[in-house]
This record gives structure tokens, sequence and C-alpha cells, in this order.
């Protein structure tokens, strides 16, 4: 089985999993990217997941499904183009063989889910759309920071050796902004490093890991005390967890 991330418009992936001969694909705001790699592999696509509602994750779903047949998986509570099977938390998805459990995680948007196999080749895949990014969350366009802090506290509950497919390469900002918030963590400020080297070689940061991300992401350490000091530095009125994602969040849209 082959994890692919083929790159779409400035900052997108549209992650593609492939056996040689079938394939899926995560939220692909764009056909061209999908027909180019299916031809070029010579792969049948099989299946669609979604995990939210937005353009530049599903402005390639109806001429895709179109062009190849393949099943589109989407969350229940949003707009997206029909047909579709619609899902929530505890769903279950079976595509090329594997198994994925869909999650509940509201906060980006309001419906928005996330798509998780236990086992992939010896370790868990995570596709999380918008949630999670590297170094950083989703902005909260139709939730609440309550809402996004119980979404990310599901996504770190899970293995730590789970990988973590993200839809945007927005490492290296999130970075910034991590080192802005905890300037004396040492393995944020080597994973920097890493990263800033990757993208110089046009290489992907992703896919991180929940383990890694546990290690060096604000909006998942909101319970340290160094990320809630700097919080309330720039929020004084910050007080509970869910408060200090919240000025977490507010604090990355002005950086
Ligand atoms: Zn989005
Ligand atoms: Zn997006």
């Amino acid at each position: 089985m082959n994890l692919l991330a083929l790159p779409a418009f400035t900052d997108n992936y549209i992650w593609m999993l492939h056996d040689g001969h079938r394939a899926l694909v995560v939220d692909p705001g764009d056909a061209q990217p999908v027909l180019h790699a299916l031809q070029q592999h010579g792969l049948q696509l099989e299946a669609i997941l979604v995990t939210h509602h937005h353009a530049d994750h599903v402005g390639g779903v109806t001429v895709l499904r179109e062009a190849t047949g393949a099943s589109v998986y989407g969350p229940a509570r949003e707009r997206i183009p029909e047909p579709l099977r619609r899902l929530s938390q505890g769903d279950r998805v079976t595509a090329l063989g594997l198994e994925f459990a869909v999650i509940d995680v509201p906060g980006h948007t309001a419906g928005h889910i996330a798509y998780y196999c236990a086992d992939y080749e010896g370790a868990p895949l995570l596709f999380c759309g918008d949630t999670l990014f590297s170094g950083g969350c989703g902005r909260l366009f139709e939730g609440t920071p309550a809402q996004m802090l119980a979404s990310l506290s599901a996504l770190a509950a899970l293995p730590g050796a789970t990988r973590v497919c993200c839809t945007h390469e927005y490492t290296l900002g999130n970075l910034k902004f991590a080192r802005a918030v905890e300037p004396d963590n040492t393995a944020l400020a080597q994973y920097q490093a890493q990263c800033v080297a990757l993208r110089a070689a046009d290489q992907p940061t992703l896919p991180s890991s929940i383990a890694l991300e546990l290690q060096i992401n604000p909006f998942l350490r909101t319970r340290q005390a160094t990320v809630q000091d700097a919080a309330r530095a720039f929020d004084a009125t910050t007080s509970d967890e869910a408060s200090v994602l919240g000025a977490l969040r507010t604090w990355k849209n002005q950086f």
C-alpha cells in the first residue's frame, strides 16, 4: 500500500492511498491532480472520503465521481455534493480492505469529521482535514473553543504512533507561532529546524504523529503551565482550558 500527498492549490494536500490497482482519496478540492495520479499509476478510484464542506476539500468530488464511479463518503450534517454516504461518530467505512472509524470533530466547521484507521501497515493512520495541523489547528469558523478543545482532545487520545495526515502545509507558519508561545520548548526548536530543511528541499512536513504533536503543538498543550501563562499574557481574562485555546486561536489569527 502506498500513501501519497498530492499537492493542490497553494498549500493543500489531497491524500491518496493505493495498492497498485485501487485507490482512495481524501478531500479532493481539485480533480486534476487526482486524475493525473490515477492515470500515472494505472489506478481505479474506489472511494472518496470528505471531512468537511469547504470548497478546497470538495471542489473535485463531482468530476471524480462521474469520471470513475467512486463511492463518496462525507459528514452527516454538512452540505456535500450528492450522492454520498453520510457518516457520523462511530460509523465505519471499508475501502481498499482498510477499515476507517469516523470521529466527530466539530470546531472548524459544525459537522467536521475525521477518519481513523487503527492498523495501516503496522501503525494507525488519521485523516483529520482542517481540525488538527502540525503545530496548529483549524480556524473556528463554525464552532466554539470548547468544541475545538473536545475535538482536539479526542484526536490527542489516539495512539502516539498514529500518523497524522492534515490537509494543509501550514507547518512552518504554525511553528513560528508555537515558538512565540513556548520559546523554551527544545523539542519544538528541533522540529522547526527539521521542517525548514524539508520545505527547502520541497518536501512535505507531513504526515506528523500524535506523539510529536503532543510535544510541540500549543493547541494540544493547553494544560501545560507554559502555554497557559503565555495565553494569559495575551488575554488576562483567560481561565479554563477552553479559554486558553480560544486565546491562542485569537492570538494566532493576529500573529
Ligand atoms: Zn476548511
Ligand atoms: Zn482547507
